[in-house]
């Protein structure tokens, strides 16, 4: 037996202070009766309907994907591109949808999952997942340009980039690139090619190496696996 408004938050529908409101406000009924009391208890066997959808419940669900480029990070795309759900096999039959996105050229780690609770929890800023990107480079950057991402770079008038760790992994002169390696735990849209064209060094590719603490060894592009049970729970 679990508390209602936790089995509400874990199917995606709201965060677990939202759910303790949509059942305080009268809006979900468990077998066919209004609850308002906080504290019910329910199991699997009951029929949990909020605003009058039956919730699914599904057992939770958690994968983690090395995302190749040229796939969209969304469940469905309405210009019809493939989606890293897509990319999943058979053998998923729940409905999972990832958490945060990778643009579609991006590569690299991709958590999906079903559980709404921890895909709330992990994309709050105030979570402070850090991840870790490798992006290509143009130009080299200097030292006072790389100060300026350590410091929190201006990205545009809406927003500045907390304090981010970076570093260049290599140079090619002849080239007039660079590899560089950049942390942060923020999620803005575009953030780290935005940060990085901020210092002036536009990025060319980008590639997820860690989310947390997973890693991508072991997968190619277009695999993935499921997390082991002591990974879900370092995540929580
Ligand atoms: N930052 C980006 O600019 N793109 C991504 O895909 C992820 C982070």
């Amino acid at each position: 037996m679990e508390r209602l408004q936790k089995v509400i938050a874990h199917a995606g529908i709201a965060s677990r202070r939202k759910s303790e409101e949509l059942i305080a406000s009268g809006r979900v009924q468990v077998n066919g009766e209004t609850v308002v009391e906080l504290g019910t208890k329910v199991s699997v066997h009951d029929i949990i309907v909020v605003d009058g959808v039956p919730l699914s419940n599904e057992a939770p669900v958690y994968i983690l994907m090395y995302k190749p480029k040229n796939v969209i990070s969304t469940v469905s795309d309405d210009k019809s591109r493939d989606t890293v759900v897509d990319l999943l096999d058979e053998e998923i039959k729940e409905r999972v949808y990832p958490v945060g996105r990778l643009d579609y050229d991006t590569t690299g780690a991709l958590l999906l999952t079903n559980d709404g609770e921890l895909a709330n929890r992990l994309t709050h800023p105030k979570y402070e997942v850090e991840k870790t990107y490798v992006a290509k480079v143009s130009g080299i950057p200097t030292n006072d340009e790389l100060k300026q991402i350590r410091m929190g770079v201006k990205v545009d008038n809406d927003f500045t980039a907390s304090p981010a760790k970076v570093k260049v992994l290599s140079v090619d002169k002849p080239k007039q690139r660079a590899i560089v390696s950049l942390t942060i735990h923020e999620g803005k849209n575009h953030q780290v090619k935005k940060m990085l064209q901020a210092i002036n060094h536009p990025v060319e590719k980008l590639k997820r190496e860690t989310y947390a603490f997973l890693q991508l060894e072991g997968l190619q592009p277009g695999e993935w696996r499921r997390l082991k049970p002591e990974e879900v729970k370092r995540l929580k």
